[in-house]
C-alpha cells in the first residue's frame, strides 16, 4: 500500500468505527446511516483510492474543482453529491456529474436545475438545505432557507421535471439559538423532515453531521453524514 492509501484506509476505518459506535449508542442499525466522503480540495487520485477502499458516495462543494475531478473518476462506481452554494450559471455543469444536489435553497435554483436535468436527460436528486440560524422566512449566510421556506421549495422540486425530492440537509449553525447545540439542531432538522414526509413520503434523506459532529447527527436520526477532514485530513486554507 502507498502511504496515502494506508492513511486513508486508517482514517476511514476510524470514521467507520465512530459511525458504528454512534449507531449502537442510538439503537440504530449501521445500515441506516450512509457515509458520504467530502473530497473537496483533494485530488482525483484520492477519490480513486477511496473508491477502491469501498467508499460509494462522495461530495464536492465547488463546480470548478468538482467537474474535472468527476470526469477523471467517471469509470468509478460512485454517487456524486453537490453540497456547496450553487450559482445558476454553474447548474448545467453540475448536472453533468452530480447525482444529487444537497444545497437547493431557492426557487430560481429549482427552475435552473430542472431545465438542465431535462436537457441532459438525467434525474437529479434534490435535498433542501435548511438554515437553522436564519429567520423562519429568511436565508442563511452560508446558504440554506429558513424553516418557513421548506414547503414551497419542496413542492417546487416535487413538481419539477427531471428532479426528485429526496429530503433535507443542514450544516450545524455557528450563530443563533442552535449555536454550539449540534444535536438539538439536528433533532430540529429531523422534525422538519418528518413534517415534509407527510406530504412527500419518499423524501426520506436527512443529511446532517460532519467530522466534528457525526455522533450527534446519528443520535438525532440522520440518514447521511458528510465527512471530509476526518477521512482526508485538514484542508489547506478555506474549503
Ligand atoms: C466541507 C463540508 C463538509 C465536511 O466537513 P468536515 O468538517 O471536513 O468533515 C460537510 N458538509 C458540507 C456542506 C461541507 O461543505
Amino acid at each position: 500500500m502507498t502511504d496515502r492509501r494506508s492513511e486513508l484506509a486508517a482514517n476511514l476505518a476510524q470514521v467507520e468505527e465512530r459511525i458504528a459506535a454512534a449507531c449502537a449508542a442510538a439503537g440504530r442499525e449501521r445500515e441506516e446511516v450512509t457515509l458520504i466522503v467530502v473530497t473537496k480540495t483533494y485530488p482525483a487520485s484520492d477519490v480513486r483510492i477511496l473508491s477502491e477502499l469501498g467508499v460509494r458516495h462522495v461530495a464536492e462543494n465547488r463546480d470548478q474543482d468538482a467537474a474535472p475531478k468527476a470526469a477523471q473518476c467517471a469509470d468509478l462506481p460512485l454517487t456524486w453529491h453537490f453540497v456547496g452554494q450553487l450559482q445558476t450559471n454553474k447548474v448545467r455543469s453540475v448536472v453533468g456529474y452530480a447525482d444529487l444536489v444537497q444545497s437547493v435553497d431557492r426557487l430560481k435554483l429549482v427552475t435552473a436545475l430542472s431545465a438542465a436535468a431535462v436537457r441532459a436527460e438525467r434525474e437529479i436528486g434534490c435535498l433542501i438545505q435548511v438554515a437553522l440560524d436564519a429567520e423562519e422566512h429568511g436565508r442563511g449566510e452560508r446558504g440554506g432557507v429558513g424553516a418557513g421556506g421548506i414547503e414551497e421549495l419542496a413542492a417546487a422540486v416535487a413538481g419539477a421535471p427531471g428532479l426528485r425530492l429526496d429530503g433535507l440537509m443542514t450544516v450545524a449553525p455557528l450563530t443563533g439559538p442552535y449555536a454550539g447545540r449540534q444535536q438539538a439542531a439536528f433533532e430540529r432538522l429531523g422534525e422538519l423532515a418528518t413534517v415534509m414526509r407527510a406530504t412527500h413520503p419518499a423524501a426520506n434523506m436527512v443529511s446532517a453531521g460532519m467530522s466534528a459532529d457525526l455522533e450527534q447527527a446519528v443520535a438525532a436520526g440522520a440518514t447521511h453524514v458528510r465527512v471530509g477532514t476526518a477521512v482526508l485530513g485538514v484542508r489547506p486554507g478555506l474549503g
